[in-house]
C-alpha cells in the first residue's frame, strides 16, 4: 500500500507513484523547499548556539585563557555575538548569552580570555 507524501491518501495504480497528483506533488515540493532554504535568522540562531557551546566547553574554571585558532577549529566564529560589555579598562568583552570572550595578544599568538555573565556587568 503506497501512500501519497502530501496528502496521506493511499495511491491506486502505478506503484512507483509518490503523489495522487500534481497539486500534491508541487505542494509537497514546494515545503521542502522552504524548508531546505537556510534563512539568515536560522544561521545566525545556529551560530549564535555554536558559539556559546564551544565557550561553555572551554570555560570549565570561570576564567580562562585559550588560543584563538583552538575556538576557531571546533567552528567558533567571533563575528556573531549577543552582546558586549566594556570594562573600565575600556577592553570589549563580546558575549554569546552568559559566555564572554576578550581577545588578547601575546605576541603573535592571538588568545581568548574566557569569561562568564557576572550581574555587576548589567549596570551601564
Ligand atoms: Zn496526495
Amino acid at each position: 500500500m503506497i501512500k501519497c507524501l502530501y496528502c496521506k491518501s493511499i495511491i491506486t495504480g502505478r506503484k512507483d507513484k509518490r503523489f495522487c497528483n500534481s497539486y500534491c506533488k508541487s505542494a509537497y515540493h514546494n515545503i521542502q523547499n522552504r524548508e531546505k532554504e537556510d534563512t539568515f535568522f536560522k544561521k545566525v540562531d545556529k551560530q549564535l548556539k555554536k558559539n556559546r557551546k564551544i565557550l561553555k566547553g572551554f570555560n570549565k574554571a570561570g576564567l580562562v585563557t585559550v588560543r584563538k585558532e583552538k575556538l576557531v577549529k571546533e567552528g567558533f566564529d567571533p563575528k556573531y555575538f549577543t552582546h558586549y560589555w566594556k570594562n573600565n579598562k575600556g577592553q570589549v568583552y563580546l558575549f554569546c548569552y552568559e559566555y564572554g570572550f576578550l581577545e588578547l595578544k601575546e605576541n603573535t599568538k592571538k588568545k581568548y580570555l574566557l569569561v562568564i555573565w557576572q550581574s555587576y556587568m548589567d549596570t551601564t
